[in-house]
């Protein structure tokens, strides 16, 4: 190997181990280097012992696996491009058709939309039911019943079920319950562990996260993790997310290792602010309802209080009000735009404050007994300071 081309690629040069820095490498490969074919042939890349492929896991990949199993309590971690790619993921490896999956009502939109969708093509059925009514669940779990999604708070509006109740429907009835940890991002309660002390543990089957949210927060990645506690379950998503070959980039798993040390810090203040401002919108009369876990007012405050306290870092950065009806679309929807630092757009969990106006007649089987009729605004409260989005507010309704 003497010409230059060749020896620039395959250059002797190893640097020497032992550098470390708060920052672990990111490591960027589709290729994987055997060190001769009897390795190729033994290497199993399903434990984590080995490097096969780079869809199969590389170092970067593996650290943030293990560092969200820690995060949210589970034992095995798999990544996917999207929150909602991990919901489909659970999905496709868990129902066959003739199955029936169960869905909260106030479930993410596109969760629902999938079942509507894909899931109906194939012959799996769904049913929406009640979040707020434990017995409603229960009677609609039925021998075709294979998967039960929970989801604490809700889906905009933000009431929070009775969690403990629902996962031990499901375990009763020999159900996999699988929740979306989004909003808790393993912060404001155990996914794994609902009821600490309780023997055996009470605590979903699999918690789906997105990382686009809290854990990035950027606003700036797109990500989504699937975590469990049992292998051989673990081991069923596992072959589904190979198969579909779903993977993550380096770079966007590099920005996610990057946000995680000051999660908690971050979450902790984004309830702060947003705590203050529910407050504040409570005294407001231009609002019928103000939906926010922690006030007494909210539907499924009680739940909400026993499952995780009321410390601060015990809820998320959202805030929903309702408007009263004697609001137009048109002067809510002038209200949003009038609006400075709240920027106008969907997500959450980054910097930036954001607002979303809500047609939940579109959204909901039926519109909720515990909700007064009227526009629904939905607030992802940033970083900014708590004075500075309430005056903020205060000009957008008086403009
Ligand atoms: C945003 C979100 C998702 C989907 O995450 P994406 O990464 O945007 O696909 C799923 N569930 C909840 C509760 C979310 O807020």
């Amino acid at each position: 190997m003497t010409d230059l081309a060749t020896s620039l690629i395959h250059h002797s040069y190893q640097p020497p181990p032992g550098f470390a820095a708060p920052q672990p490498g990111v490591f960027k490969a589709s290729t994987v280097f055997f060190p001769n074919v009897a390795a190729m042939r033994h290497f199993d890349w399903k434990d984590k012992s080995a490097y096969t492929y780079g869809l199969h896991g590389t170092p970067t990949t593996y650290t943030l696996e293990q560092r969200l199993c820690t995060l949210e309590g589970g034992a095995q971690c798999l990544l996917l491009p999207s929150g909602l790619a991990a919901i489909a993921t659970v999905a496709l490896a868990l129902l066959k058709s003739g199955d029936e999956v169960l869905i909260p009502d106030n479930a993410y939109g596109p969760s629902k939309a999938l079942a509507e969708g894909e899931l109906a093509h194939w012959g799996i059925t769904h049913r929406f039911f009640d979040p707020m009514d434990p017995a409603d669940l229960a009677a609609k779990i039925s021998p075709q019943t294979r998967l039960v999604w929970l989801e604490a708070a809700g889906s905009v509006t933000l009431e929070f079920p009775d969690l403990c109740a629902q996962v031990g429907i499901c375990k009763a009835a020999g159900v996999l319950c699988a929740l979306d940890n989004t909003w808790g991002a393993g912060l404001a309660f155990r996914p794994f562990d609902l009821a600490p002390g309780a023997q055996p543990a009470l605590g979903v089957d699999i918690s789906i996260h997105a990382l686009t949210k809290y854990p990035s927060g950027g606003g700036d990645v797109l990500m989504g993790s699937v975590i469990t506690t049992d292998e051989r379950l673990h081991m069923q998503l596992m072959l589904c997310h190979m198969r579909l070959g779903l993977g993550v980039g380096a770079n966007d798993v590099e920005s996610v290792l990057r946000a995680l040390p000051s999660l908690a810090l971050r979450y902790r203040q984004h309830d702060e602010t947003t705590r203050t401002l529910a407050h504040w919108c409570l005294q407001r009369d231009e609002f019928a309802q103000v939906l926010h876990p922690a006030l007494p007012q909210s539907p499924g405050h009680a739940h909400w209080q026993a499952l995780c306290g009321e410390a601060p870092g015990a809820a998320a950065g959202l805030l929903t009000v309702i408007f009263k009806p004697t609001y137009s679309q048109s002067q809510v929807d002038a209200f949003c735009d009038g609006l400075q630092l709240f920027k106008i757009g969907y997500s959450w969990g980054g910097p930036i404050s954001l607002v979303m106006p809500y047609q939940l007649e579109s959204m909901r089987s039926r519109w909720p007994a515990h909700l007064q009729s009227g526009i629904v605004v939905r607030f992802s409260i940033g970083l900014e300071s708590a004075a500075a989005l309430q005056a903020d507010l205060l000009q957008a309704l008086h403009g």
